[in-house]
């Protein structure tokens, strides 16, 4: 199969060179020439373990090209993948569908012979309808059908993600697509990953659901930390003890500073305004946003507890400031609400992540400065808080920590050590759902 990917972002990126992988033609575009020229040049523009690998390996093959030449990988396509960005709109929190759009425009311009148009960006339900009606009122002689085909990959795993996936959901309203998306996916397929083909619509509310479910599910195990703060339980164990029903399930299931992320809220959102829009409002998710934004910001409260009821001119180092390890993607961090709060209140803040520095200096407020590894923001502070769980984060030398610090407070937002642990080193440990804990 012949493919274009309008996008080369984590997923455009991802999807393309998998794709490739799987011994298809693909020709990934982006309008940001300097992606494309980085690429070009070999070099990854965004953090992803594994892909760098495999970027290389089908480039050599001559299966992944990249270029800035939409007209001409549209043109040369079978079947066309959208995976552009769709963020929260300024303003109203509903889906910006700008450039999904401008992308079915620029697609009905250059199609040549019957093509398969796919929509795997996250877009509310009937996007799929006006892509099609985009296609044919710019060009009312493309031979075209419009599919929805949502992506459920996670950053930091996405290549596993996209090559195991637990299934592929293709929205349909033409069956002359049904053959055209089955050997896209043949590899997977053959490999049995469910391939569920459904109405174009019901596969955009999927993507929808799946997400708001997950983001429900983090809302509520962090309601029952909460309580547990105040009662005197262990919030890892009740997950423990309720994540053994097979109809809850363990995963999603680890108490924190809330989602975060370019994915949780504005898809909540989008689905909350979608809801409204249509009369069905959906008060869970309502509720689980109002929830979760306000949750990030009150994690600072923990901090300054910690810090004995005061920040101001106390110095905090952070680590990890990325929405979670393995991605340098800064959209929507929880670090982002927890670090201007503490500023807010007069901490200066000295911060660590391996990978998310770079974003991460345009979007925390001016003042916080940056450490190049986790003791050298350690060093001086008045208290350390894990934010994100890099791997490196896991374990700490809080001997050296202790001489380092100028006090040995530790917040773990992430529940990584055990109190006790970390009190063997003198040092004050607060957690997430766990007042007495183990
Ligand atoms: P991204 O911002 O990393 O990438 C989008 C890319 O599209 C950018 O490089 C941008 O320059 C390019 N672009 C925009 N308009 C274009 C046009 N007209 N022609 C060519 N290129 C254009 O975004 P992302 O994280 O890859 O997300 C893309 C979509 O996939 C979103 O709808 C998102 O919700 C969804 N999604 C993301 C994830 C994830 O983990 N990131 C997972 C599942 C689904």
């Amino acid at each position: 199969m012949r493919i274009a990917m309008i996008g080369s972002g984590y997923v455009g990126l991802v999807s393309g060179a998998c794709f490739a992988d799987f011994g298809h033609d693909v020709h990934c575009v982006d309008k940001a020439a300097d992606k494309i020229e980085a690429l070009n040049a070999g070099r990854i523009p965004i953090y992803e373990p594994g892909l760098e690998e495999l970027v290389e390996r089908n480039a050599k093959a001559g299966r992944l090209v990249f270029s800035t030449d939409i007209p001409r990988a549209v043109a040369e396509a079978d079947v066309v993948f959208i995976a552009v960005g769709t963020p929260s709109r300024r303003g109203d929190g509903h889906a910006d569908l700008s450039y999904v759009y401008s992308a079915a425009r620029e697609i009905a311009a250059s199609v040549t012979g019957f093509t398969v148009v796919v929509t795997k960006s996250t877009v509310p339900v009937g996007t799929g309808d006006e892509v099609d009606r985009i296609i044919a009122e710019t060009n009312p002689k493309a031979d075209v059908t419009v599919v929805s085909n949502p992506e459920f990959l996670r950053e930091g795993a996405a290549i596993d993600d996209f090559k195991r996936p637990d299934r592929i959901v293709v929205g349909i309203e033409n069956e002359r697509a049904r053959p055209v998306m089955e050997e896209v996916y043949r590899p997977l397929y053959l490999n049995k990953a469910p391939l569920i083909f459904t109405d174009r619509r019901t596969s955009e509310l999927i993507k929808y659901a799946a997400n708001a479910f997950l983001a429900m599910k983090i809302t509520f195990i962090n309601e029952i930390a909460d309580l547990c703060e105040q009662v005197g339980a262990n919030v890892q164990e009740v997950a423990g003890g309720i994540g053994l029903d097979n109809r809850i399930g363990g995963k999603f299931l680890h108490a924190g500073p809330g989602y975060g992320g370019s994915c949780f809220p504005k898809d909540t959102l989008a689905l909350v305004k979608t809801a409204q829009d249509a009369g069905a409002p959906i008060r869970l998710i309502e509720t689980t946003v109002a929830v979760n934004d306000q949750r990030k910001r009150l994690m600072a409260r923990k901090v300054v507890a910690a810090c004995g009821g005061e920040v101001r001119g106390k110095t905090v180092a952070i680590l990890g400031l990325t929405f979670k390890p393995n991605t340098d993607d800064m959209r929507d961090a929880p670090s982002l609400a927890i670090v201007q709060a503490l500023v807010d209140l007069g901490a200066k803040v000295k911060a660590y992540d391996p990978e998310g520095m770079e974003h991460a200096k345009g979007m925390l407020p001016p003042g916080v400065t940056f450490a190049d590894g986790p003791y050298t923001a350690a060093e001086g502070a008045d208290a350390l808080a894990i934010v994100t769980e890099w791997n490196q984060f896991r374990a700490l030398d809080f001997r050296r920590l202790k001489e380092i610090m100028k006090a040995p407070v530790l917040i773990d937002f992430r529940n990584i050590y055990k109190r006790e642990e970390v009190a063997r080193h003198g040092f004050t440990y607060a957690g997430v759902g766990r007042p007495k804990d183990g």
